[in-house]
C-alpha cells in the first residue's frame, strides 16, 4: 500500500457521517465511546475500534468515553478492568474524566424496565431458557407467544421486584420486552431484558440479583452519556432496530445512533476473546501477555510499538464489508515504525568461536559504532574487541557454493565496525563438527577499511567472546500455521513451532546497560526487545519481527 492510499484511508464512511452531522448542525460536537466487556484482555481487533472511536473524537474536537460493559458478573473480573485501562493508555489514548461503567446505570435501567412494564411493553416470563429458545421461531417461521405474555402489570411489577430482591434461583424467570413474536427480525421477538444471576459483581458486589442484557444496557448507556455516534461491529447491525426501539420507547435524555463497521480479521490469528481465554486457561500459552498472543499486552511484550498499531489501523481503513487482512501488512507497519527509531546493536544468535591468532592475548580494545545509520542524534557507543569473538554459524561455510560471499577457508571478510579477518584453519571435534575457526586480522583495517583500497564482499556481525553477555533469544512464529484458523477447533491447529528458544546467544555488552524499553535492531537479524524474564546473569530477548519485508515485495509485485 502506498502512502497515498494510507492517507485516503484516514477518511472513511463513518468519518464522513460525523463530518456531515457537524456541518448540518445535527450535532454540535461529537461524542463516541469504546465499550469493552471486562471478560478478557484487549486484542488487535479492539485496537481498530479504539483508534476509530478515540481517533474520531480527536480529529473532530469531541470526546471519547471508556465505558465498561460490565453486565455479566459471571465472566468479568477486576484484573481485566485494570488491564484494559492500561492497554488503552499504552495505545496512546486518554478518556479524561469519562471513565464509565454500565453498572453505574443499573438503578436507572431498572427504573426504565419498570416503565416498560407499566406501559404494557414488558413482562416476566417463567419459561425456562430452553423453552424460550424453542419458541423463538426461525428465519422463516414466526415465534410463539409465551403463555405469560399477558400477565397483568401489577403481577409483573411484583415479580420483577422479587427477582431483584434475590427471591429466585438463577434462570427461574426473565423479564422480556413485549414487541412482536412474528417479526422478521429475531432480535425483536420479545428479547430478554433481564436475567436472574446470583453472582458477585466486581463493582456492585451482592447488591443485584438480576442483570440487564447487552441490548437493554448498551443503547441506554449511550443515551445517558449523550453519545452521538455509537460505533460497533457489523454483527450488531441486526440489533439496531432493537437499539432504536428502546430509544423510542423510553424517556432517555438523548438520541444516539448506532453505526456498524467491519471487524478486523488477520491471517494466522484468532481475534476472539473466547479463544484467547481458552489459550490462557488451557496453558497453550504462558499468559495473556505471551508474545505470541494478539493481545495488546502480548504485542507490547513482543516489542511492537504502539505507533505501529496506530499506523496499521490507519492503513487498513474502515469499511462496511468483512475481510481478512494479511498479517504481513501488520509486520510491515512494525518494521516501518522500528526501522526509523530502533537503535542498532550486535548479537550472535547461533555462535561459533573465532580465534584471531595474530591478535595479542589478553588485549581488549574499544571500537566505535553508530547507534543508528540515519539518525546521528542517536550518537555512538563503543564495542569491545579482542582475540576471541563469536560470529554467526551461518556466516561460515567450509565448502561454499558460488553465491556465498561470507567467511570460508582462505577468504577475507569485514567484521562490522572492526577489522578485516581471513580464515586460516577450521577446527573440528571427534564427530567432525566445526567447533572453532582460526583467523588472522589486518590491524591496518581498523574501523572497516583497508588503506590499500582492497575490497571484501561481505560484512558480518560479531560479539567479543570474553566481554559479550550470554542471552536467551526467543524466536516467534505464527501461533496458527494455517492462514485461516478455525476458531471451533483452534487447539488442534496451534503451530508446534510457534516458539524457538536459542539459549546460547551472545550479545554486545551495551545491551546489559541500555535503559530503554523499546525494541532494538540486532544488525542483519531483525528487531528484538528485552523480556521481563531477564535476570542479571542472563538476558532474555523476544524477536519482535525479522528484517525481511515480504509484504512490500508482495504489494510491489501485485
Ligand atoms: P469477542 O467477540 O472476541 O468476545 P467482543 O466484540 O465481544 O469480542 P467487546 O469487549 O464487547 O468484545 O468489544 C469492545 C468493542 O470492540 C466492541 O465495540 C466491538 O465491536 C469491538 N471489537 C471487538 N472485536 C473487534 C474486531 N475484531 N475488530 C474491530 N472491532 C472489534
Ligand atoms: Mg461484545
Amino acid at each position: 500500500m502506498t502512502d497515498e492510499s494510507a492517507l485516503e484511508a484516514s477518511r472513511d464512511f463513518i468519518r464522513d457521517i460525523v463530518a456531515a452531522d457537524l456541518a448540518t448542525g445535527k450535532h454540535k460536537g461529537v461524542v463516541t465511546r469504546f465499550p469493552p466487556e471486562p471478560n478478557g484482555y484487549l486484542h488487535l481487533g479492539h485496537a481498530k475500534s479504539i483508534c476509530l472511536n478515540f481517533g474520531i473524537a480527536e480529529e473532530f474536537g469531541g470526546r471519547c468515553h471508556l465505558r465498561f460493559d460490565d453486565t455479566n458478573p459471571a465472566k468479568e473480573e477486576q484484573e481485566y478492568i485494570d488491564a484494559i485501562q492500561r492497554d488503552v493508555r499504552w495505545l496512546g489514548f486518554d478518556w479524561g474524566e469519562h471513565l464509565h461503567f454500565a453498572s453505574d446505570y443499573f438503578e436507572q435501567l431498572y427504573g426504565w424496565a419498570q416503565d416498560l412494564i407499566r406501559a404494557g411493553k414488558a413482562y416476566v416470563d417463567d419459561q425456562t431458557q430452553d423453552e424460550i429458545r424453542l419458541t423463538r421461531g426461525t428465519l422463516t417461521e414466526a415465534g410463539q407467544n409465551s403463555p405469560f405474555r399477558n400477565r397483568p402489570v401489577e403481577e409483573n411489577l411484583d415479580l420483577f421486584a422479587r427477582m431483584r430482591a434475590g427471591e429466585f434461583p438463577n434462570g427461574a424467570r426473565v423479564l422480556r420486552a413485549k414487541i412482536d413474536m412474528g417479526s422478521g427480525n429475531i432480535n425483536l421477538r420479545d428479547p430478554v431484558l433481564y436475567r436472574i444471576l446470583n453472582a458477585h459483581h466486581p463493582r456492585t458486589g451482592n447488591t443485584w440479583h438480576i442483570y440487564p442484557s447487552y441490548d437493554f444496557a448498551h443503547g441506554q448507556s449511550d443515551a445517558i452519556e449523550h453519545i452521538t455516534h455509537s460505533i460497533c461491529t457489523l454483527e450488531f447491525e441486526d440489533h439496531r432496530p432493537l437499539y432504536d426501539w428502546f430509544i423510542e420507547n423510553l424517556p432517555v435524555p438523548s438520541r444516539p445512533r448506532q453505526y456498524e463497521f467491519a471487524r478486523l480479521n488477520v491471517t494466522h490469528t484468532l481475534l476472539s476473546k473466547r479463544v484467547l481465554t481458552e489459550l490462557v486457561r488451557g496453558g497453550h500459552v504462558s499468559g495473556w501477555d505471551d508474545p505470541r498472543m494478539p493481545t495488546l499486552a502480548g504485542l507490547q511484550r513482543r516489542g511492537v510499538p504502539a505507533a505501529a498499531l496506530r499506523d496499521f489501523v490507519k492503513r487498513i481503513g474502515v469499511a462496511k464489508a468483512n475481510s481478512t487482512v494479511d498479517i504481513g501488512m501488520f509486520e510491515f507497519s512494525i518494521r516501518e515504525a522500528l526501522n526509523s527509531s530502533a537503535p542498532r546493536r550486535m548479537a550472535v544468535l547461533r555462535p561459533i568461536k573465532v580465534v584471531i591468532e595474530n591478535y595479542p592475548e589478553g588485549q581488549i580494545e574499544q571500537l566505535e559504532a553508530v547507534n543508528h545509520p540515519d539518525d546521528a542524534a542517536q550518537g555512538t557507543r563503543t564495542i569491545p574487541f579482542g582475540r576471541e569473538i563469536y560470529i554467526e554459524r551461518d556466516d561460515f561455510m567450509e565448502d561454499p557454493p558460488k553465491k556465498f560471499f561470507r567467511l570460508a577457508p582462505g577468504r577475507e571478510v569485514r567484521l562490522r565496525y572492526a577489522f578485516f579477518i581471513t580464515c586460516r584453519e577450521v577446527i573440528k571435534d571427534a564427530s567432525g563438527e566445526i567447533v572453532e575457526l582460526r583467523c588472522t586480522y589486518d590491524p591496518e583495517t581498523r574501523g572497516g577499511n583497508a588503506p590499500d583500497g582492497r575490497k571484501v564482499k561481505a560484512t558480518i556481525h560479531w560479539v567479543s567472546a570474553t566481554e559479550g553477555i550470554p542471552a536467551e533469544v526467543r524466536i516467534y512464529n505464527h501461533l496458527f500455521a494455517t492462514p485461516q484458523p478455525d476458531a471451533a477447533n483452534f487447539a488442534a491447529q496451534i503451530n508446534p513451532e510457534s516458539i524457538e528458544v536459542l539459549s546460547g546467544a551472545v550479545v554486545e555488552p551495551a545491551l546489559a546497560s541500555d535503559n530503554f524499553d523499546g525494541a532494538v535492531q540486532f544488525e542483519r537479524q531483525g528487531y528484538f526487545v528485552r523480556d521481563k524474564d531477564s535476570t542479571p546473569g542472563k538476558l532474555v530477548f523476544n524477536r519482535t519481527v525479522g528484517l525481511r519485508d515480504t509484504w512490500a515485495k508482495v504489494s510491489a509485485a501485485g
